[in-house]
């Protein structure tokens, strides 16, 4: 199938951006990389009037390391992000994760931007960002704010983005040296998107957990923290006592819908068994 027809304009920087937004209203869209947006027109099931191609901004790409933070301008690709040595030293969880993101062709196109601002609660990126608790930078013609990812993912396919805002960068907190980080998904076959998958982060002192995030995927309609098993886990040794407890709670936090990958009692499962997993191997980790 073909899209419908459309606008197009390749910009030369945010101020063209916002004149559009302002001009065509909620009838335009950003295009970042395509892999997605481009792929649900040709399926008609988005009719975008207006494409704004921000592919020539290049200040939106690019990975920067300044003391607590790395910011990752919003064009930055997948490919980048895999192959940046300062992701693999400084944001350890989003290393884990960027290979279990798709192919190699989507990765040189797909955007971290991109992926964040379309809020998939099965992909990658959203759920280490609420594990990480990242921070969104968001800009309008008059004015930039900074969105918790706590509160960027709102429902299914909707996030915090407003019609006439882009979103320009994700700052990640650099991990310290008593953080454990572990990224763990099912999926049937490697570049699929998860079944389920959990975005683990915590701190270990000796063998006490605390500052403990789960950040699930494909269970809910945006990705989700697991509160009641992050809070039984704080002030624990990881054991199998302390991990029991958490899989008790976690199936407190969680009542996911059943989709064409698995039904509830499944999806609850494999989160039961992710979270063990993700213990046991972050209670191995050495730094
Ligand atoms: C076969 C296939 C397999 C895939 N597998 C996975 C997978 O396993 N995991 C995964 O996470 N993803 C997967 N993807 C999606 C891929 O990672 C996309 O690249 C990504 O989700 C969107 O990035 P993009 O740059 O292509 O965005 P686009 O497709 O250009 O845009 C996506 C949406 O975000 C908006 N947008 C883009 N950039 C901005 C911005 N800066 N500010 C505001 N709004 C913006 C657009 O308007 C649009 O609504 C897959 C895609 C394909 C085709």
């Amino acid at each position: 199938m073909k899209s419908p027809d459309f606008e197009y304009a390749r910009v030369k920087n945010l101020a063209d951006v916002f004149a559009l937004q302002k001009l065509h209203g909620e009838s335009a869209q950003i295009l970042a990389g395509g892999q997605s947006l481009l792929a649900v027109m040709n399926l008609r099931m988005a009719n975008p009037q207006m494409l704004i191609d921000i592919g020539d901004l290049h200040e939106l790409r690019g990975i920067e390391h300044t003391k607590n933070t790395v910011r990752i301008g919003a064009l930055t690709t997948h490919h980048d992000i895999l192959t940046s040595a300062v992701v693999q030293q400084h944001i350890p969880l989003l290393a884990q994760a960027v290979p279990h993101v798709a192919h190699l062709a989507i990765r040189n196109k797909g955007t971290i931007g991109g992926s964040l601002a379309l809020g998939d609660p099965a992909a990658e990126y959203p759920a280490v960002a609420l594990a990480l608790n990242a921070t969104l930078i968001l800009k309008s013609a008059k004015s930039e704010r900074r969105v918790s990812a706590r509160d960027f993912f709102i429902s299914l396919y909707r996030t915090a983005v407003k019609p006439d805002e882009i979103l320009v960068a994700v700052e990640f907190p650099v991990a310290t040296s008593d953080q454990r980080f572990v990224f763990l998904e099912l999926s049937r076959r490697k570049g699929d998107y998860a079944i389920v998958g959990l975005a683990a982060a915590f701190t270990l002192k000796g063998k006490t957990v605390s500052d403990c995030a789960l950040a699930y995927m494909s269970v809910d309609d945006k990705p989700v923290l697991a509160p009641l098993a992050m809070e039984a886990m704080e002030g624990e040794t990881i054991d199998a006592s302390s991990i029991a407890q958490a899989q008790k709670a976690l199936d407190k936090d969680l009542n996911p819908a059943g989709d064409l990958q698995g039904n509830t009692a499944t999806k609850k499962q494999l989160a039961r068994v992710l979270l063990s997993r993700a213990l046991m191997q972050a209670g191995e980790q050495h730094v």
